[in-house]
């Protein structure tokens, strides 16, 4: 392999690997204002250089469900991973089965169709399934993976309201295996420098925090736009990245919620697919949140933390990348890292070491959000601040 690959993924491990020292209070052991890796490239280098990967710890070896867009780029990612693999598949597309088989080496005894992949329990070649589909379907897989005694790793939103996600939490616990969600955002270097900031005192009492989340839409057809198939709009599928920032950016839980919702094209967003919706969140520290939700307009990824004596901008926040953040000091200037080939190393480093991530990725974490989301429906529909005990 090509010295500037090797380097690239060594550095994608180093560069994250010092945010995740996992003191016992949740820092990451770095001082105030020291951030060894931002602005300076020669440092990066020389960090690279100290790969703390054992190539010998157990691999994470991972099926893919649902053999789509997302799956895609997960599974491209992976190519660059060292502690997870891809070792099977499963799809409702056998045509998609043929051609990922033989891109990704999966033998044929690891593919499996939405039938029969509950025979994944006589499968010992798969520790974990990524449930990459509709976000209605996800409920009914992470149970079956779980009673099928395999880890389940699921894409945001965990499920389409909380009483579904509590199910799945009681049913991988009684399996006894994790439950996690897709956060990639969690093991992001940016993001993750400026909670360890925030952790340190740097910007002060966290005050204020505003999230613009959204994009447009574009073909009406896709699956994004049944209920049945998504639970809901732009608040289910993008306004989550404002409602899971806010409570990672802020450091607290919210208390309570209001939301207004604003539809332009109520043909198109009919009842119960969200097209826009403006959210407020109040925390127990004092601080507030503001944020925007919406399918009907481009250019919205930023988020902005306020504190007593500082700030915190991310824009673009939670794109696939670059991340671009600064705060009230400079720039923070990480090298750009395939989100997800980190997640896959974090999260296998979580399911066989027992690593504790700074920021969970947990069921419980999903199940948080989601409880937010029926806050805001509910608040929508009431006009009502609505109180949350997340
Ligand atoms: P997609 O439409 O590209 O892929 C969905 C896959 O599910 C397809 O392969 C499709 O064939 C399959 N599928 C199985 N049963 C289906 C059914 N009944 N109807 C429709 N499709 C069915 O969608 P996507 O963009 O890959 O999204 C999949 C999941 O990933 C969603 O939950 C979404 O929120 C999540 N996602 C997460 C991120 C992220 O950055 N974490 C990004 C994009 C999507």
């Amino acid at each position: 392999m090509g010295s500037r690959r090797d380097f690239l993924q060594n550095l994608t491990i180093s560069a994250i690997g010092i945010p995740f020292l996992n003191l016992k209070d949740g820092s990451s052991g770095l001082t105030p204002g020291e951030n060894p890796l931002a602005n300076n490239p020669e440092e990066n280098e020389a960090a690279a250089k100290s790969d703390d990967y054992d190539p010998h710890a157990p691999v994470l070896r991972v099926a893919l469900m649902g053999l789509g867009s997302y799956a895609s780029r997960v599974a491209d990612a992976m190519q660059q991973c060292k502690k997870a693999k891809i070792t099977g598949l499963i799809s409702g597309t056998p045509s998609k089965i043929q051609e990922w088989k033989k891109k990704y080496s999966v033998p044929d005894k690891n593919c499996y169709n939405y039938e029969n992949f509950d025979q994944l329990k006589n499968n010992p070649d798969i520790d974990a399934v990524y449930v990459i589909t509709p976000n209605a379907l996800h409920k009914e897989q992470v149970i079956r993976v779980a009673a099928a005694g395999k880890h389940a790793i699921c894409e945001k939103p965990m499920a389409i309201n909380a009483k579904e996600g509590e199910e799945m939490i009681a049913a991988c616990k009684k399996a006894n295996v994790k439950l996690l969600v897709g956060y990639r955002m969690h093991f992001e270097a940016n993001t993750l420098e400026i909670i360890r900031l925030r952790n340190a005192g740097e910007f002060g009492k966290p005050l204020f925090f505003q999230g613009l989340s959204g994009f447009k839409i574009g073909n009406p057809n896709q699956w994004r736009m049944k209920k049945e198939l998504s639970g809901g709009g732009a608040m289910m599928d993008i306004g989550i990245y404002s409602i899971n920032g806010a409570r990672y950016m802020i450091g607290e839980e919210p208390i309570w919620v209001t939301a207004q919702e604003t539809k332009t094209d109520p043909a198109m967003f009919t009842e119960g697919l969200d097209e826009t919706i403006i959210f407020q969140l109040g925390f127990p520290g004092g601080a507030v949140a503001s944020c925007l939700s919406t399918y009907s307009m481009n250019y919205l990824d930023r988020f902005f933390l306020n504190g007593d004596k500082g700030f915190a901008e991310m824009n673009p926040s939670t794109g696939y990348g670059p991340i671009k953040a600064r705060t009230n000091k400079g720039e923070l200037n990480f090298t750009h890292i395939t989100h997800q080939t980190t997640q896959m190393d974090e999260m296998a480093a979580i399911i066989l070491e027992g690593k504790k991530p700074i920021v969970p990725v947990d069921g419980e974490e999903g199940l948080k959000d989601l409880k937010i989301i029926d806050a805001i429906y509910a608040a929508v529909k009431s006009g009502n601040k609505i109180p949350l005990a997340l």
